[in-house]
């Protein structure tokens, strides 16, 4: 049966990979977005596409279509463009959980939300399981983000309890791979375009601190699953690579696979609530949905670098400072 499934979020580094997977698969698919943080060139070769519509619009407004399927992704992720604007950031997880849930519940939609291992902030439990609650700093600079986020879980599990709408969660760990905005300032976009340009690599802090990396092909892989699964399948439910490096680690990785002359630096501070580790633990999604990662970082990251080979990256927008 063919569905209509909106995406906002659509033309997002995650989101133009479930668009491509699901206009692929035949569905008849809606990608919602306001190009905050992407770029039409993400989802350019889909126009044309019979079965895929772009809509411009900002999820804190309210939204009227029919659709089957909704995956609410639209929420700027890096922190540098999470913190750029950090009010519209949290409008953008609650309004736009609220609307998105507001439409679930009119057309009986079933709605996956896509949440974030931020929701365990800088964890004292390790690995993350989903039942660890966290240790979130409220009024942090990172706060927008992950206060934005959990009050959107508690949104999802009250519209289900209070509306009986079909919802389905996933906590999506550090995810990479082609698409990935040059300069959102994130880890791996960093040092890879640091390596090409042979600038210095910036490692802020000593570098002990781990993630925990996901190839993007993976994770698509997960929240189709999720979506799939039984209805009494809502999550929470981590989706991650368990694989843990330091950033150290990553540098180094990044310096061999790219042959570059870079030097690693370690003379930036670390930022402010900067989680020391984190790493998922998996066992429910392998578990219940039978989902684990298939690509190893090495093979992940010289398929990224391919990327941003083949890409020119002056014409994209560096849409916040990144130092
Ligand atoms: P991204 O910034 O590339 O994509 C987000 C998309 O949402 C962008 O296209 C942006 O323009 C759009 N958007 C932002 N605010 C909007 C608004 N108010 N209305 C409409 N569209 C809006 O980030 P991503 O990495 O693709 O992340 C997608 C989702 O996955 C986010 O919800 C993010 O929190 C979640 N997530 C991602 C990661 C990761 O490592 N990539 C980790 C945890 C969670
Ligand atoms: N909403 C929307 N599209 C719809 C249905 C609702 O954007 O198809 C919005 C609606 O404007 C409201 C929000 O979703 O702001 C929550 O809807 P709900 O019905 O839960 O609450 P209410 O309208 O009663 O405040
Ligand atoms: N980081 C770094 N150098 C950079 C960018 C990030 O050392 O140029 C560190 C950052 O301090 C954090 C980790 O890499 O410890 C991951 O940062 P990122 O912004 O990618 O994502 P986060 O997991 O913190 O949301």
């Amino acid at each position: 049966m063919i569905k209509r499934i909106l995406i906002t979020g659509g033309a997002g580094f995650l989101g133009s990979h479930l668009c491509d997977r699901l206009v692929k698969a035949e569905q008849d698919v809606i990608c919602v977005d306001n190009f905050f943080t992407s770029q039409k060139s993400n989802i350019k070769h889909l126009l044309d596409e019979p079965n895929f519509e772009l809509i411009r619009h900002d999820v804190i407004y309210p939204l009227f279509l029919e659709v089957d399927e909704i995956y609410n992704l639209a929420c700027p992720a890096a922190p540098g463009h999470y913190q750029f604007n950090p009010i519209k950031t949290t409008k953008t997880s609650v309004m736009g959980a609220i609307n998105m849930l507001g439409l679930a519940k009119r057309v009986k939609a079933k709605i996956l939300h896509t949440s974030t291992s931020e929701i365990y902030g800088d964890p004292d439990v390790h690995p993350q399981p989903e039942s660890y609650r966290g240790n979130v700093n409220p009024i942090g600079p990172r706060a927008c983000y992950d206060e934005g986020k959990r009050a959107a879980e508690t949104l999802m599990f009250d519209y289900r309890r209070q509306n009986k709408v079909n919802i389905r969660v996933v906590r999506i760990f550090n995810t990479y791979g082609p698409r990935m905005h040059p300069y959102d300032g994130r880890v791996v976009s960093n040092f890879i375009r640091q390596a090409m340009a042979g600038e210095d690599i910036t490692i802020y802090g000593d570098g002990s601190q781990s993630r925990s990396f996901c190839f993007v092909d993976d994770l698509i892989d997960g929240l189709l699953k999720m979506m799939n699964a039984p209805d009494e399948l809502c999550g929470p439910i981590n989706l991650g690579n368990p694989g843990e490096f330091t950033i150290r680690e990553l540098a180094e990785l990044v310096v061999e696979l790219t042959g570059s002359t870079s030097k690693i630096i370690s003379d930036r501070p670390q930022p402010q609530d900067d989680p020391k580790q984190r790493c998922p633990d998996i066992t429910l999604a392998k578990e219940k949905l039978g989902w684990e990662p298939q690509i190893a970082l090495k093979e992940g990251l010289a398929k990224t670098i391919d990327w941003f080979k083949s890409i020119d990256i002056s014409q994209y927008r560096a849409p916040t400072p990144n130092y």
